[in-house]
């Protein structure tokens, strides 16, 4: 039985990679691109970052730098529309400062990213006229820094207001008092979402340092119910832009700055936990988390047992980044 349970949890989680362009910064400066993709190949990768050096990786789908916001988000709507079925989903988006996770996560008001189409398409399932389910939506957003979690949604942002992560009686994860604002339609999503933002710049000098230093984490509440047996179902949606990966294990860091390195090191170590016992069919999978990590929202949110993953590893193809680029194909190769 226990075999077979991992056998399904295996199912469970997808591996995205994308690779962005090389920008016009990296281009003036004369860097290369130390990343192949072959268009012919969907699933491989080749990270050659010196004449001599050549690593192939696979993944569950590689997306070069012509490949657009709509060609990632095809790939991504199985995923998507199973929540609409009770599943619980989880997609994030990992990887160095710079990468384009919030470019894949949020992406730009001319070319929106996974949130804003994820959504999208939810309404346009809900308002499937040959189904007898009914639907409704609403919306938490939220921000993690040094394990401390923010409510961007909370009007009275009131500091004092700590929020916890507490395991529900169905075992999923519950954040008592979190703001659920309930969502009507694609522009409300619009509106949300823009007013999440400004919450979590406010007080940040430079908002790519704290994106940097931060998760942030969307969740999408979704409740069904069947207009003929009256059978009610709820599940979530965790949309995730994590804190850039290179702020772990980075030495020569004090006092707060280490801290803030140790948290991130923590989160990032227990969700690389889970992804790796879920790829090696002999391990024990850390449900529960470990001491250490129990109250953890990062490993809580994977960590449901039935939740469906899907993790986007975002590297840079530049010849300055390849460090980093490698650190990131070999964690997401733990997860397959
Ligand atoms: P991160 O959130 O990982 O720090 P960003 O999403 O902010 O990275 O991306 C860094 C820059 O690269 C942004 O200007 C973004 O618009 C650009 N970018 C990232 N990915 C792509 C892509 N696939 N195509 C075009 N531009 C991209
Ligand atoms: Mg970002």
């Amino acid at each position: 039985r226990l075999y077979n349970e991992l056998i399904e949890l295996r199912g469970n989680i997808r591996v995205f990679c994308r690779c962005r362009p090389l920008s016009s910064n990296e281009i003036t400066r004369g860097c290369l691109s130390v990343v192949e993709i072959n268009p012919s190949q969907e699933t491989e990768l080749q990270f050659v970052p010196s004449e001599k050096e050549r690593k192939a990786f696979k993944f569950d789908h590689v997306f070069g730098p012509e490949d657009d916001q709509e060609a990632v988000f095809s790939e991504t709507l199985p995923v998507v529309r199973s929540v609409m079925d009770g599943f619980n989903v989880c997609i994030f988006a990992y990887g160095q400062t710079g990468t384009g996770k919030t470019f894949t996560m949020e992406g730009v008001p001319e070319n929106r990213g996974v949130n804003y189409r994820a959504l999208e398409e939810l309404f346009r399932m809900s308002e499937d006229r040959s189904t007898s389910v009914a639907y409704t939506f609403s919306v938490s957003i939220l921000e993690v820094y040094n394990e401390k979690i923010r409510d961007l949604l909370d009007e009275s942002n009131d500091p004092s207001k700590r929020l916890d992560v507490k395991q529900s009686a169905d075992g999923t994860q519950e954040v008592p008092g979190l703001v659920e604002a309930p969502i009507y339609n694609i522009n409300g999503v619009w509106e949300k979402l823009k007013f999440g933002a400004q919450n979590r710049s406010v007080g940040a000098t430079n908002a790519n340092e704290l994106s940097s230093r931060s998760h942030s984490l969307v969740r999408v509440t979704v409740r069904s119910e069947h207009l003929v047996t009256g059978q009610r179902s709820r599940s979530h949606m965790w949309l995730v832009d994590l804190a850039g990966s290179e702020r772990v294990a980075k030495t020569g860091v004090e006092g707060d700055r280490l801290k803030e390195s140790q948290f991130i090191n923590k989160s990032l170590s227990a969700l690389g936990d889970v992804i790796s016992a879920l790829a090696s069919k002999n391990s024990h999978i850390p449900y529960r988390p470990k001491k250490k990590h129990r109250d953890n929202l990062i490993h809580s949110t994977f960590a449901g047992g039935d939740c469906k993953t899907l993790m986007f590893v975002q590297i840079s193809p530049s010849s300055t980044d390849s460090g980093e680029t490698l650190c990131s194909l070999n964690f997401a190769s733990r997860a397959r």
